[in-house]
């Protein structure tokens, strides 16, 4: 049935104003609960979304009951954050868009030390002169990584741009084919070289690439040998690539710098857990190579931050760099990078403590125990889906050690009457939200990135998603 312009008419005379509602005793709590703008605009949405249905012809629920409740949706909706904690069941321990690192304890508490009150962030105390910011973790990173010096900035992908562009800036860069890659659609070597105006001198080819590839590419106007982490992707068969300590030879007899970009950066050594392919910051530093740059984010563990350490000559020159000024750290960045250091300095009491490594080297006996947990509770409270703990494996994530498989276990759900990508839906909107992998017919929770503190709100969440049936 659709209305005719007089019933249209009716209809809309019915509505009530904005400031009808204002001024009712609903409007008078809203307005004692929440910001006047935020119940404004919630009333003239509703309002308008009524109004244009009825337009089109349809007859909506006006009934002051629904209006209200639809109100407070709208008002509840409008005053809560956007960003918000979410569980994350999908095992991939450094999940870009799902904020890579948690952070551990210790870390939080000093950001919120120095966040809530003033500190000495540019203030030396002996002499009671102007400080500088990047003394608060300099001494540390050096000690950790064996490296002169060391700066931090805003990213990675900042970290490389500004090392280009004091370096190299007007000047060829050597790269591999086979390192020219796209992290994240965002970074892309070929682009922040552009950005950077040093000019692009690619070769070898995509699978091989040999010594006298970038020895025959040298020339005057030759600038920086640059080496990248292939990160997310690798390249498997008939290939060759050149090592950095050879690269770090040819730089020297044509005085040359040379730079790693390593992506990930691992401060530990991984061959004990048998992954032999991320060599870490301080044997990479051993070869003589004269700049490294790093996510603080990633394997590491900490808050976001492009971490460069290296030679003297080349650290002073790139802090010294006026765009460094624009890509710098703030003291709460700060606080995380001096807290997570000091992690450092005691390797053994790191992994445990971090929770990105804790997350990646826990035992898979440590995973299927959650994994139990939660498929023992969710048998109690839900009907109508099969649940077991199945074995699987988990990436690491993030660009960070593409090739290693961790095995893991989860929750493997099949529920009845509902399809996996409607329940994957309602988890993901569920409060709080929960982020799962689908596999096949089944969807999966992946304990190895659920906590122990995420258990009972994921219990709730996956089981309210599937009473809701
Ligand atoms: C991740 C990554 C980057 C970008 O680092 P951000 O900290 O995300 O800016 C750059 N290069 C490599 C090789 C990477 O793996």
């Amino acid at each position: 049935m659709k209305l005719n312009r007089s019933e249209k008419q009716n209809q809309l005379s019915i509505l009530p104003s904005v400031d009808e509602l204002l001024k009712s005793s609903q409007g008078n709590e809203w307005l004692s609960n929440y910001p006047r703008t935020i119940v404004l605009q919630s009333i003239r949405d509703v309002l308008s979304a009524k109004r244009k249905s009825i337009l089109d012809g349809l007859i909506p629920d006006i009934t002051i009951e629904t209006l209200n409740r639809e109100i407070k949706d709208k008002i509840l909706k409008l005053s809560s954050y956007s960003l918000v904690p979410v569980i994350n069941a999908t095992g991939i321990v450094i999940h870009t868009n799902l904020g890579r690192a948690t952070l551990p304890e210790k870390i939080l508490k000093n950001i919120l030390a120095i966040g809530r009150g003033y500190s000495n962030l540019e203030y030396d105390l002996e002499t009671g002169k102007r400080g500088k910011r990047h003394i608060h973790t300099k001494r540390l990173l050096k000690q950790i990584t064996g490296a002169e010096d060391a700066f931090i900035v805003n990213n990675n992908a900042a970290a490389v741009l500004l090392c280009l562009k004091t370096i190299a800036e007007g000047k060829e860069v050597i790269v591999s084919r086979s390192e020219l890659v796209e992290i994240g659609g965002s970074f892309r070597v070929p682009d922040v070289m552009a950005a950077s105006n040093a000019i692009l001198k690619e070769v070898g080819t995509t699978n091989k690439t040999h010594l006298f590839d970038y020895k025959n590419a040298i020339n005057k106007n030759t600038g920086l040998i640059l080496k990248v982490h292939q990160s997310n992707y690798k390249i498997i068969g008939f290939t060759d690539d050149v090592k950095i300590e050879d690269l770090v030879s040819l730089g020297k007899k044509h005085r040359i710098p040379v730079m790693f970009d390593l992506g990930s950066g691992c401060l530990l050594d991984l061959k004990p857990y048998g992954i032999y392919s991320e060599p870490s910051v301080q044997e990479i530093i051993k070869t003589g190579v004269g700049i490294i740059s790093f996510s603080g984010d990633k394997l590491l563990g900490g808050p976001q931050g492009g971490i460069i350490v290296g030679k003297q000559k080349y650290i002073e020159k790139i802090q010294k760099n006026p765009m460094a000024r624009a890509l710098r750290i703030d003291k709460l960045t700060i606080a995380a990078f001096e807290a997570i250091f000091m992690e450092y300095l005691d390797r053994e009491k790191a992994k445990k403590e971090i929770p990105v490594l804790n997350m990646l080297f826990q035992t898979p006996g440590e995973i299927r125990s959650r994994a139990r947990r939660i498929a023992t509770l969710l048998q109690k409270t839900v009907k109508n889906t099969n649940i077991e703990v199945i074995k699987d494996t988990s990436k690491a994530g993030g660009g960070s050690l593409p090739e290693a498989e961790f095995p893991t276990f989860a929750v493997s759900l099949k529920p009845e009457g509902i399809s996996v990508n409607d329940l994957e839906a309602r988890l993901r909107r569920s409060s709080p939200p929960v982020i799962s992998r689908i596999k096949g017919h089944s969807l999966l929770l992946d304990a190895r990135t659920v906590r122990k503190e995420d258990i009972p709100p994921l219990v709730k969440a996956v089981s309210i998603s599937l009473f809701q049936q």
